[in-house]
């Protein structure tokens, strides 16, 4: 065990050995290192860092904020490499994927790059005569971002770079699970001429948590982890009186319509339930098919390329999925599994039976697949976050989007049909904030928004994209006339029109 990672305040490496948590390669299944558990009161100095950063930040130039951001672009791009073999260490993906979850952080910071434009507000000459308006988007100040385990880099970066180019302070606490990769990014944003201060990284859990809701100088919070969790974070920082945008998690379902391209469909959502091993909040965690026969087709063709899946460590880019993040995590995916036929459905291909021969310490399970499900059953109704793929039976398109509407959570959705009207009437009712048509993980593009409906986010806006300048920055109005020395104007009390 090398080292404990520590915090990164005002620019500063920050040693920590106080309190720390051990960091595992999942793949190993061995201690790699230690992270430092922040104090409040480290958290306070992080938040004075930010605090003290924010006046001369806030009064940079957008365009001069943006060229950082080009410049962070670069450095990332040149270590992509070296950033996703830290995520494979410590979260267990596999290499691909984890450039692949790297990239889509990196479309943030793209559109970040253009800051200028994005902060131009509104304006209206002759809003009355020779009156003047404007509306400006201003900075709220120092803000903070919890993100969670399973996308290390990308989440972090679905917040700071916006909440950066738009003129706040940021202190982030990443996942104590895996929390290189961000270090590492992190210091190449520093790197690129971040001033001191504006971003603060303190590793840490519950605590450091609990110390950035209770601060009155942080103005608001983005979170993305568990429903249980962003429930808590959303009402405890909204009592306090914070803005705060909380992202949960999710069940998203899959519909397969009879006239879909079956092998097309099989093949999308072999990646969109396993890859990762099902740890991605857009994960399809259930197959909803329209009739038995195409249920049956679907049944039997996952089964056959689940038996040739390559399951294995995640820095072998040879491999299809990797491990699970933790042996607790692992241990709750099999209980799931476990009570799938007690429960009345019929377990398929059952992943506790896997074993990775190199790596027997790792936290391996095989893909499962568990047909017959139906909603009360313990495997439909709760968020597993691992490589589980459920079939629900329905009769039709309607009893579909019904099962869909009824499950408490909103993240995803997508369907696979020919027929464009089905499809049409499926992304107008469907109840889920982001919604796929043949297309199995639809994660909007960067220069949109992410976010869910229902359980799935407590809060008012999305993550990155438009509604992330929306999210950190407040709107002033201004309204202007300069009237004429020459004229003396009489008093009115009416008003003004
Ligand atoms: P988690 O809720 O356990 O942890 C998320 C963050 O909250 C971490 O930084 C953690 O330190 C902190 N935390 C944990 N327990 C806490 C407590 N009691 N008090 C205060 N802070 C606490 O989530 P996770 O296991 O790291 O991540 C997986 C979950 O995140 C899944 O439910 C997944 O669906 C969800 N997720 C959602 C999205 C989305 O955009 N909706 C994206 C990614 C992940």
């Amino acid at each position: 065990m090398s080292q404990t990672l520590g915090h990164i305040i005002n620019g500063e490496y920050i040693p920590d050995t106080a309190r720390c948590q051990d960091v595992f390669n999942p793949g190993l299944g061995k201690v790699i290192r230690k992270v430092a558990l922040a104090s409040a009161d480290t958290v306070d100095k992080a938040i004075t860092a930010a605090e003290n950063a924010f006046p001369a930040w806030r009064d940079t130039p957008p365009l001069k904020r943006a060229r950082i951001m080009f410049r962070f672009h670069q450095l990332l791009t040149e270590n992509a490499d070296e950033i996703a073999a830290l995520i494979s260490e410590e979260h267990g993906k596999i290499h691909h994927d984890a450039l692949g979850e790297f990239q889509r952080g990196l479309e943030v910071v793209e559109y970040a790059c253009g800051a200028p434009e994005l902060l131009k507000g509104e304006h209206s000459k002759n809003a009355g005569p020779k009156v003047d308006s404007w509306s400006e988007l201003q900075p709220l100040g120092v803000v903070a971002g919890i993100t969670p385990f399973n996308f290390p880099a990308m989440v972090p970066m679905w917040m700071f770079p916006m909440a950066i180019v738009c003129g706040n302070t940021f202190v982030l606490k990443p996942s104590e699970k895996d929390p290189s990769a961000v270090m590492r990014v992190a210091e190449l944003l520093q790197q690129a001429g971040l001033p001191d201060g504006v971003l603060n990284l303190v590793n840490g859990d519950k605590e450091a948590v609990g110390a950035l809701l209770a601060d009155n100088r942080v103005q608001a919070l983005s979170f993305v982890g568990s429903t249980p969790i962003a429930e808590y974070i959303y009402a405890t920082g909204c009592a306090n009186g914070k803005r705060v945008q909380a992202l949960g998690g999710a069940k998203n379902h899959a519909l397969i319509l009879p006239d879909a391209d079956i092998d097309n469909a099989v093949n999308a959502l072999m990646g969109a339930a396993f890859g990762s091993c099902g740890e991605r909040c857009m994960a399809i965690s259930v197959a909803v098919v329209v009739g038995d026969e195409l249920a049956d087709t679907m049944v039997a063709k996952l089964a056959a390329q689940l038996a040739t899946m390559k399951v294995g460590i995640g820095t072998d880019n040879s491999m299809e999925m990797g491990p699970l993040i933790s042996k607790e995590h692992m241990h709750k995916v099999a209980g799931y599994i476990a009570t799938a036929e007690p429960e009345g459905a019929k377990l398929v291909v059952d992943g506790r039976e896997l074993s990775v021969a190199e790596y027997p310490d790792g936290y391996f399970l095989g893909g499962s697949l568990i047909d017959k499900v139906k909603p009360g059953m313990k495997v439909y109704d709760d968020e597993i976050f691992g490589p589980v793929l459920c079939v629900v039976r329905v009769a039709s398109m309607q009893a579909g989007m019904e099962l869909i509407n009824q499950h408490e959570y909103g993240n995803g959705t997508c369907i696979f049909t020919r027929d464009g009207e089905a499809a049409r009437y499926f992304t107008d009712n469907i109840q889920a904030g982001m919604v796929g048509v043949n297309v199995p993980l639809p994660v909007p593009v960067a220069f949109h928004s992410f976010g869910g409906w229902k359980r799935s986010l407590f809060g008012d806006l999305y993550a990155y994209g438009p509604d992330s300048v929306r999210f950190y920055t407040r709107r002033k109005t201004i309204t202007q006339r300069w009237p004429s020395a020459a004229v003396r104007e009489g008093v009115s009390f009416s008003f003004p029109s």
